[in-house]
């Protein structure tokens, strides 16, 4: 039973669907009161809503991640709201595919600016809000497609997941000066809005590939975040977790086969 996360002000940015908005739901399970950020606002303020009418406390700001001003209005509304951050999940994150022969200068940009630069900005912008605390917890959602496996069609996305754990390990030594950590989760294929996009043929030959024979579920992730940014796991930093169900375990196809 984690302790810890009861009355502490949360930002999930991407809360407005899938894997952040599960996150979202999961920490105001446990108490927290949570600030949920997509450019959406309509979506932000529904998924804000449901928290609310299970008894929880949320609530809804449109803001693009990939936009400094944007981030501090976030940041600044949150503290306005709930009186701090106290622990920051930088989730927002965008997944377009498409190899490179067909891809742009401007492509590849755009996503490394929603995905890699994001993780910058909306951990500067918090740093404040921990410092005036004198402690902190930060959760990126990174991947295990770019750090662990290669996907045709996603080498953008690839290295902007894998930028986020090397942007990690310098972050979490800075950040220590303000008492704060920050971890990384690694989903593997997680049954949400953005994931159905790519198509049901996709989500099959994916949930065949998986050990455990399911897709994730949001709140598997949700549940790794929360751990993290936890007063018991307070002593971890730095470090990444792979929640995937065993997908980047067999070796070959027959592999799978053989379970
Ligand atoms: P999703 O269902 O498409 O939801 C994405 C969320 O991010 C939405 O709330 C979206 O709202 C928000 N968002 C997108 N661009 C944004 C921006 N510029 N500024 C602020 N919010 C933005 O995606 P998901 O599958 O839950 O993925 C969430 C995160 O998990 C991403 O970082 C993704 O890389 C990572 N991940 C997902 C999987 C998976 O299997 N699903 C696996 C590994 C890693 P708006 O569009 O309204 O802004």
């Amino acid at each position: 039973m984690l302790t810890s996360i009861s009355g502490k002000s949360v930002i999930v940015t991407g809360g407005s669907k899938g894997i952040g908005k599960g996150i979202a739901q999961v920490f105001a399970a446990q108490g927290a009161k949570v600030m949920i950020a997509a450019r959406g606002i309509e979506a932000a303020e529904a998924a804000a809503s449901d928290i609310v009418a299970k008894g929880g406390t949320a609530e809804a700001i449109s803001c693009d991640v990939a936009d400094w001003d944007s981030v501090q209005s976030m940041v600044a509304a949150t503290t306005d709201a709930f009186g701090a951050v106290d622990i920051l999940c930088a989730n927002a994150g965008i997944f377009p595919q498409m190899k490179m022969v067909d891809m742009s200068p401007d492509d590849w940009d755009h996503v490394m600016a929603v995905n890699l630069k994001s993780s910058f900005l909306c951990v500067k912008a918090c740093i404040p809000a921990f410092e005036a605390a004198g402690k902190g917890r930060v959760v990126l959602t990174s991947s295990i497609t770019g750090p662990v496996t290669g996907f045709p069609g996603w080498s953008h996305y690839g290295a902007s997941k894998s930028g986020q754990l090397g942007f990690l390990k310098t972050a979490a030594m800075e950040l220590s000066r303000y008492n704060t950590t920050i971890n990384a989760v690694m989903p593997g294929n997680i049954f949400t809005e953005g994931l159905q996009d790519l198509g049901e043929d996709y989500l099959k030959t994916m949930a065949a590939s998986i050990p455990l024979k399911r897709l994730g579920a949001v709140e598997d992730i949700g549940n790794a975040a929360l751990f993290f940014a936890s007063d018991e796991a307070g002593y971890i930093t730095g470090q990444e977790i792979v929640v995937d169900g065993g997908q980047i375990l067999p070796e070959s196809l027959e592999a799978i086969d053989e379970i």
